[in-house]
Order: C-alpha cells, then sequence, then structure tokens
C-alpha cells in the first residue's frame, strides 16, 4: 500500500511551490506530487512541434491531445508555456487576500518570487512609480479608467521553462513525481480524506491532500467535493475577446508599464478590465476540458517576437438565480465559436464588428495588423458574445483610446473566445482545509481563489505551511 505524508494533486504553481515549501522547511516529509500531464522535458503540442493549424482530434473523438493537453496541464500547470509574468503585488491576481492579510500575501508572493530568481528568473523588474506612468493614469483617470499599478517581473516563456526545469530538478530527489496519472476519485473515512484514486484504479493514501487541480480540473473538483458535502460559493466568470494591435499603438504602455492592466465600469453595470498583455506576442490558442479558446504569449527573446501586441479584454459576469453555473455560461459560449469556426476560434477586425458584418479571409488579409494566431477562422463573434458583453467590450475600447489613441482603430483585431473560469470557491478555513473534509486541502486557481502565476505559487507555499504548523502543534 502506497502512503504518503502529503499527495498534492496538480502539478501547476500551487502544487510546484507547496510541495518546494515541505522540501525546504520539512525535509523527512514523504510527498507525492501528481499530474494527469507530462514532465516539464516531455511537454509537446503538436500544434507546435508538427506545425499544425489545429489541435488533432483525439482516440476518443475528443478536440486535444490524450491523455491531457501539454500547452496547459503537466508540471509547471497552465502556465508553463506562459510569458510568465510575475505581478508583485497583492493588488491584482487572485483573492488570497479574503483569507489572509495583504501584507502576507505580498510577503508570500515575494518569497515565491525569490525562489525564481534562485531558479534563473531574470532580476530585472517593472517600476510603476514613474513620472511617465503618473502622465497615462491621469489620462486613464480622464477617461474613466482605473489603472492597477504593481511590479511585474516579466520573465517570458523559454526562461519560464528552464525555470521549471530548474526546480523539477531540485525537487526531483526529495519529492517523488507521477505523471500521465489522473485522479479520479477520493477515499474518504469518517470525514477524513485519506486517500486518493487514480484512473488507473490505483489507490494511494496520505494524512494530507492537497488540490491544486487549475481550472482545468476545477469542474471535476467542484462535482466530486459537492457530492462528498463541501459547500461551494459561486464565482464570477470573465468573458471576452483577445484584442490584437501593431505594437507602435501600444509603445508607451509597453515601454512604461509592460502590462497596463486597466479597469473599467461600463454603462451596462458590467465592470471590464484589460488582462495578460504581451508585447512583441503571439495569440495563442488554449484547449480547456476540450473547449478551444484564446490566450497570449510573448518570447523574452526580441527576436522571437512580433510586430504585435495582444491583450485580454474581459467582462466579469455574475449569476445567482434560476442559472448559476458561470463556468458553464463561459463554455456554452467559447463552443458556439468552436463551432461556428469549424473547432477553432474567431478573429474578426473591429470595424466589421462596429459594422455588424463577418469579417472574411479578404478583409483579415487587408487588413493592416496581421494576425499571429494562424488557424483563427474569420468570422462574426457578434453571433458569438451575448450583447451586453460585446457592448461592455466596444464602451471599453472607446475609453482605452484615450488612452492609447490608436486601438480603436478598424484595424485592431478581436479574437474570440477568450474566457476566464475563476471556478466557485469551496468552503474552507484561512488555513485552505475544506470545512466538510478534514485533511483535505483546496487552492489556487481550481479553488477559485488566486487567477495568476504569483498568487497561485503563494496559495501553495501558505498550504504548505499550514499542515508543517499543524503537524508541529
Ligand atoms: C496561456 C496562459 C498564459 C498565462 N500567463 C500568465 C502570466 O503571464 N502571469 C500570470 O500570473 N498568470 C498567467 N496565467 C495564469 C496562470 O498560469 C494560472 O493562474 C496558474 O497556472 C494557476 O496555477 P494552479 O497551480 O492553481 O493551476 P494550474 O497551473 O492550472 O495547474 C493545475 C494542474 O493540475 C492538473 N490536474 C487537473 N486535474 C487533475 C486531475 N484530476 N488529476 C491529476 N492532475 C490534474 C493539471 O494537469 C495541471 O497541471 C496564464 C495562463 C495561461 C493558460
Amino acid at each position: 500500500m502506497k502512503k504518503y505524508d502529503c499527495v498534492i494533486v496538480g502539478a501547476g504553481p500551487t502544487g510546484i511551490y507547496c510541495a518546494y515549501e515541505f522540501m525546504s522547511k520539512k525535509p523527512g516529509l514523504k510527498v507525492l506530487l501528481i499530474d494527469k500531464g507530462h514532465d516539464i522535458f516531455s511537454r509537446r503540442c503538436p500544434i507546435i512541434e508538427k506545425k499544425l493549424d489545429k489541435c488533432p482530434v483525439n482516440m476518443n473523438g475528443e478536440i486535444g491531445c490524450h491523455p491531457s493537453c501539454s500547452m496547459t496541464t503537466g508540471f509547471g500547470g497552465a502556465g508553463a508555456f506562459s510569458d510568465g509574468k510575475y505581478n508583485i503585488t497583492n493588488e491584482y491576481g487572485g483573492w488570497l487576500q479574503d483569507y489572509i492579510p495583504g501584507d502576507e500575501v505580498l510577503g508570500l508572493i515575494k518569497y515565491v518570487d525569490q525562489i525564481n530568481l534562485d531558479h534563473g528568473a531574470s532580476p530585472e523588474i517593472t517600476d510603476p512609480e514613474t513620472e511617465a506612468v503618473k502622465g497615462i493614469e491621469k489620462r486613464a483617470i480622464a477617461a474613466g479608467l482605473k489603472l492597477l499599478r504593481g511590479k511585474v517581473r516579466h520573465i517570458g516563456t523559454e526562461q519560464n521553462i528552464e525555470i521549471l526545469k530548474n526546480i523539477f530538478k531540485t525537487m526531483r530527489s526529495r519529492v517523488e513525481y507521477m505523471f500521465r496519472a489522473k485522479i479520479v476519485d477520493l477515499i474518504i473515512d469518517n470525514g477524513r480524506a485519506t486517500g486518493i484514486v487514480l484512473e488507473s484504479g490505483e489507490k494511494i493514501y496520505a494524512d494530507n491532500i492537497v488540490l491544486g487541480v487549475g481550472r482545468e480540473g476545477a469542474l471535476w473538483q467542484q462535482e466530486l467535493l459537492e457530492a462528498l458535502g463541501v459547500a461551494f460559493r459561486n464565482n464570477q466568470v470573465d468573458i471576452g475577446v483577445r484584442v490584437e494591435t501593431n505594437n507602435i499603438v501600444m509603445e508607451e504602455i509597453n515601454a512604461n508599464l509592460y502590462e497596463g492592466k486597466f479597469k473599467f465600469n461600463t454603462s451596462v453595470g458590467t465592470t471590464v478590465r484589460t488582462f495578460c498583455s504581451n508585447p512583441s506576442g503571439h495569440v495563442v490558442i488554449e484547449n480547456q476540458n476540450g473547449v478551444v479558446l484564446c490566450n497570449g504569449h510573448a518570447f523574452r527573446d526580441i527576436k522571437l517576437g512580433t510586430d504585435n501586441t495582444n491583450f485580454a479584454l474581459l467582462v466579469s459576469h455574475e449569476f445567482s438565480e434560476p442559472f448559476d453555473n458561470p463556468n458553464q455560461f463561459a463554455y456554452e459560449v467559447a463552443k458556439l465559436a468552436n463551432k461556428l469556426s469549424g473547432g477553432s476560434v474567431i478573429v474578426q477586425t473591429y470595424g466589421d464588428i462596429l459594422k455588424g458584418r463577418r469579417s472574411t479571409e479578404k478583409r483579415i488579409r487587408e487588413c493592416f495588423v496581421t494576425p499571429t494566431l494562424k488557424e483563427a477562422v474569420p468570422g462574426d463573434l457578434g453571433l458569438v458574445l451575448p450583447y451586453n458583453t460585446m457592448k461592455s467590450l466596444i464602451e471599453m475600447m472607446q475609453a482605452l483610446n484615450h488612452v492609447t489613441p490608436g486601438i480603436a482603430s478598424d484595424h485592431t483585431l478581436f479574437y474570440g473566445v477568450e474566457a476566464k473560469f475563476y471556478s466557485a470557491r469551496p468552503e474552507v478555513g484561512d488555513d485552505f482545509e475544506t470545512k466538510a473534509i478534514k485533511n483535505l486541502y483546496v487552492g489556487g486557481d481550481g479553488a477559485g481563489v488566486t487567477r495568476g502565476l504569483a498568487q497561485a505559487g503563494a496559495n501553495g507555499v501558505w498550504i504548505a505551511r499550514k499542515i508543517i504548523e499543524k503537524q508541529n502543534s
């Protein structure tokens, strides 16, 4: 019988830094880190390696790789191939402050940042306190936009992978790994979690179980835990598009902030925000549970860069009665875009959106912004996004045009659908142990607590510390 002090499910930042903290602070503990994806050296995407123009259909007839998508799963989690922007702030990136005092959250984020620095992260960091930034902020306020300031360490995709490889090697001899291993169930005994069940039927036992399953595993986690009596509170879902324009339009923001994070309250009562900006970046495909979504990344090496900047424009939606499943809503909207584009995502010029007409291949070809995501299919996002969402996006674009003139040009591209799933939040204490099941800890994006690399990592460290404290008491 396999038995551990702690089994961590999910090798994203939550799981990795949780394991790292166990290894550093309590080296004697027997810890297993388990993920349904591949280890960091074996994560390969056929779109990139075989130059496919869309995700292949797997042996089960689903869109995507088997056993799981290498872009979003495996050691490093959803962010392994990401732009690696570490936001050194507690102003955004999650809701950890709802559980942990704000200054402690910042301390944990800096702690995770230091682990990255120790494993090869670049020391450069943005400074949000310059006169140039103040000038941008002034124009933003005049247009009704709030600029969220925070220091950003832009690691870049290729350096991010190297850091993950280094951390993987550091932990290898002290933390046990298991990859291509999907967890399908938990073993509960008298209100206590005592083990996990793999898809293969194998059972593994542990004194403590940490679930850091990310957005990828959020729906599965919710269904499983609700059936076990864990109460959930629904979170918001953010739906919108990935915007792409020429670098020159974003030059001032890119140079002074790297990532301009703006928030805007619309006339229809929604909040829109810019998110995950990628100067000289690429728009990419993200496959979540068979649903194809947009995302973006940028390489740190400028030789690998493009002439375009992309960022997400997201509208927050909350639901109550009679429908209260925000994730399901976003999946249905995204699936519609997949259907209309033959299994891909839609690209449309902002001009065509305003004119209410479909973008065609010819119109995209004639556009001044050359799409970096070649597999996106020209189409009509007006047939996909709800009116309220689209109206919010257009209002935000008009406001942004005062800060970055040219962004609301007819030639700007919208890719859809991009969605951020924040998952319902399970009822937990400030140690992230579920109230209903003892010894079961949930954290990260999958628990609706974080929405970024830094806070997810911080959450993992905190959970490890709380388990160690419990063991020591
Ligand atoms: C393309 C992209 C770019 C991004 N860029 C940035 C960025 O620049 N900055 C930033 O702050 N954030 C970024 N993010 C968000 C960031 O990656 C996430 O916030 C972060 O990875 C969440 O960490 P996590 O550990 O909670 O979950 P994840 O990283 O999602 O990891 C969860 C892991 O759990 C595994 N898993 C799920 N279910 C099971 C199961 N049943 N059995 C076994 N394993 C399972 C998955 O395989 C996955 O590896 C980006 C995300 C994407 C997709």
